[in-house]
């Protein structure tokens, strides 16, 4: 019988909002379809800017994905055959997505997780420093600051007034901005 080493193992792709996670993650899993490897890809269900059943990024480039309410639920719904596992907006999820992440990778699967590594404070987003601690490989994305042309690596709140509790409200462009460490505002809401 053919045997084949286990390869699983853990890639993050993390940086700020509009960096372009979720077109990384699309790209590299329509490039693991093109090699004919079953892939799966996975949203927490609070995520739900564009669509219940893809993940799309800003500029449209999407693919089918499956909302869940939990980290566990990926475990439950991830086939045997599959052989690529996406999972997005991963600092949503509770931090049980590590463990999820590393059973995945230790079952032969590759887990690509893309999320933002830090919220509009400026502070480490929910899993995601765990997560970039047992992967085996991370890429920082940057988007372009809004302010001043540099590369952004924070996400800046543009709106006040959200509900108290709030660090997760789920919005696009019309809430947040992309701006670089200096003329990112962690205390106030943008407006100048
Ligand atoms: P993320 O998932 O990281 O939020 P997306 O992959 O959804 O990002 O979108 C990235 C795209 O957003 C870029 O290719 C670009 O077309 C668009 N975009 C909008 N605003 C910016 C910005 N300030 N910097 C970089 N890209 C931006
Ligand atoms: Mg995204
Ligand atoms: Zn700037």
């Amino acid at each position: 019988m053919f045997h084949r080493a286990l390869q699983g193992f853990i890639e993050v792709v993390c940086g700020s909002m509009f960096s372009g996670k979720t077109e990384e993650l699309v790209r590299r899993c329509k490039r693991a379809q093109i090699g004919r490897q079953k892939v799966q890809v996975f949203k927490p269900r609070i995520d739900d800017r564009y669509s219940k059943d893809h993940v799309q990024s800003h500029d449209a480039n999407r693919l089918p994905s499956i909302a869940v309410d939990n980290s566990r639920q990926i475990l439950d719904l991830v086939d045997d055959n599959t052989r690529v596992v996406g999972i997005d907006e991963a600092q949503f999820f509770d931090d049980g997505v590590v463990e999820v992440a590393n059973k995945l990778a230790y079952r032969g699967m590759r887990v690509i997780v893309a999320g933002l590594d830090m919220d509009f404070r400026g502070q480490p987003f929910g899993p995601m420093p765990k997560l970039l601690a047992v992967a085996e490989a991370v890429t920082k994305l940057s988007a372009v600051c809004v302010v001043c042309g540099s590369p952004a690596s924070r996400t800046q709140r543009t709106v006040g007034n959200l509900e108290p509790n709030s660090t997760v409200a789920v919005g696009a462009k019309e809430m947040y901005e992309a701006r670089c460490r200096f003329c990112h505002e962690p205390e106030t809401h943008g407006q100048k």
